[in-house]
């Protein structure tokens, strides 16, 4: 016998089926609409400070969570100093953690390419999430610029069922692209802020400058058959420092650092901070044995008296210098080349002095003139 179809029945079946698509698909467009409301938001931020802000305040407030951090990998101390030139201030954000390095932060966290969501084990993610507590669920967003993590942006929320290892991420991997963009636009305006040859925590100039000016001692030094000297100046341990105070009384001992060099330096030389915890004087028309004095004068400096790192605390610092001199030939023509090859001698003389025990002068002797 055929199976007679109640033809009622069937479109009543029907328009049931297409009332829940209705209704998923307005869930799925609020979704989209509320995900495009955040993003906008992110990009909105027209400072760093601002920006950290938005991910931290205004994401924790319409995810409805209970906190998010951002964590950053920032070993050169570079966006903590565009937040302070910017008038920002690292210390008014507390749920934004800069570390030297990504290793360690939660098991495979360097191996992050895609947002990880599931259960919060405090063993392995307290780090996310320093002093939190009553975390059930958490998300971890990776921030990926040219393949490289250079942090994640983290999402805790006491429901359990908040974040499964089964929950959908592709609307956060989306988030994750979009607050990467918007931090290296807000980085790179904090950078165009800054000027261009000076740097801002000591006041000193930058490596750009040194480089500008390296190029016109050598031209000069050629011309005028002089020997042109360089000191590269590295503080000993200086991790130590930052490891032990933090990196704001490690800036305090920088700045100090720049100051007693500065007063041991003639007007003539070119004193520049070159990176981190390094600084180089260059001496036009001198000699290797002047470079030595004035190497040991600064070594001296440092070492005699103790600076003062706050809370009442002080710590003596002691420093590397490598020397190295060139006497460029008169008709000398490719400056660029032989500028970075003074800075790499001198280099090599500070890691020669930094291995045999730092605390030291290690004069290059493999080229330049003799005392
Ligand atoms: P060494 O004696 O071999 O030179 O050891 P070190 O610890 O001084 O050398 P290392 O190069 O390992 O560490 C330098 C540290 O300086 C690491 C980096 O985080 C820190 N640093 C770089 N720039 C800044 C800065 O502007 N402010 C602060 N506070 N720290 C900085
Ligand atoms: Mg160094
Ligand atoms: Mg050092």
């Amino acid at each position: 016998m055929q199976h007679e179809r109640d033809p009622y029945r069937t479109l009543d079946l029907v328009y049931q089926k297409l009332d829940l698509m209705t209704d998923q698909v307005e869930k799925n467009m609020q979704i989209f609409r509320r995900s495009q409301e955040r993003e906008l938001e992110l990009l909105r931020a027209a400072d760093l400070q601002t920006l950290l802000g938005t991910f931290t305040g205004y994401l924790r407030e319409s995810y409805g969570l209970q906190c998010v951090t951002v964590m950053i990998a920032d070993p050169e101390h570079e966006v903590r100093h565009l937040l302070r030139t910017a008038n920002g201030q690292p210390e008014l954000l507390p749920d934004v953690h800069f570390v030297e390095s990504l290793t360690g932060i939660t098991p495979r966290y360097t191996a992050l390419r895609q947002p990880w969501t599931g259960p919060f084990v405090a063993a392995d993610h307290q780090l996310l999430f320093p002093g939190a507590t009553g975390i059930s669920s958490i998300a971890i967003i990776p921030l990926i610029h040219q393949g490289a993590l250079f942090g994640s942006i983290n999402f805790a929320s006491p429901d359990k069922d908040r974040f499964t290892r089964q929950h959908a991420t592709d609307f956060l991997a989306h988030l994750g692209v979009i607050a990467t963009f918007a931090l290296e636009n807000v980085v790179n305006r904090a950078r165009l802020l800054r000027s261009g040859f000076t740097d801002v925590l000591t006041g000193w100039h930058n490596r750009r400058y040194l480089q500008m000016r390296l190029t016109e001692e050598l031209a000069r030094a050629a011309r005028d058959s002089t020997c042109l000297v360089e000191l590269m100046i590295d503080i000993d341990h200086f991790k130590r420092v930052n490891d032990t105070w933090g990196h704001a009384a490690g800036d305090r001992v920088l700045a100090e650092l720049a100051q007693r060099i500065e007063s041991q330096v003639r007007a003539s030389d070119i004193a520049a901070r070159y990176g981190g915890e390094e600084f180089v004087v260059l001496m036009p028309a001198t000699t290797t044995l002047a470079g030595r004095r004035l190497a040991e004068r600064i070594r001296a400096a440092v070492a005699a008296t103790p600076i003062d790192v706050g809370r009442n605390e002080s710590v003596t610092i002691t420093t590397s210098i490598g020397i190295a001199s060139i006497s460029p030939d008169r008709g000398a023509r490719d400056l660029k080349t032989l500028g970075d090859s003074l800075l790499a001698r001198a280099d090599v003389a500070l890691y020669r002095a930094k291995s045999e025990g730092r605390d030291r002068i290690v004069v290059d002797d493999s080229e330049g003139d003799q005392p």
